[in-house]
């Protein structure tokens, strides 16, 4: 199906929540709760904090008790995202986000998980 972007060389991923900063190397987990279902977001860095702190009231809202996203599960989810973004651009900068995470994940205390 022929698409808009289609003309653009690169590929952008936008911060869903703003949409305006390109996340593709610099990338904050964090989850939207709807309707009872949690979903796992990637926002920009300026967007994670509101982003959380929505979660928190919907969970409260939905009477769900809140947890913070535990560090493994979020240093995981974040390497299967800049995994996804490399395969689609070759870009050094999401190679080094992606380098950043693994590491972090090696060094991660594992009760954490
Ligand atoms: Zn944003």
């Amino acid at each position: 199906m022929p698409h808009a972007s289609d003309n653009a060389p690169v590929p952008v991923t936008r911060c869903p929540r703003c949409r305006a900063e390109d996340i593709a190397a610099d990338a904050h987990p964090t989850r939207i709760l709807s309707n009872g279902v949690e979903t796992r977001v990637y926002v920009c860095r300026s967007c994670y904090r509101p982003t959380e702190l929505e979660y928190r009231i919907a969970c409260d809202a939905a009477a769900i008790a809140y947890r913070p996203l535990p560090i493994r599960e979020a240093l995981r989810g974040l390497r299967d995202f800049y995994r996804a973004r490399l395969d689609e651009r070759g870009d050094p900068e999401i190679r080094s986000a992606l380098d950043d995470v693994e590491r972090r994940l090696a060094i991660a205390p594992v009760d954490a998980t």
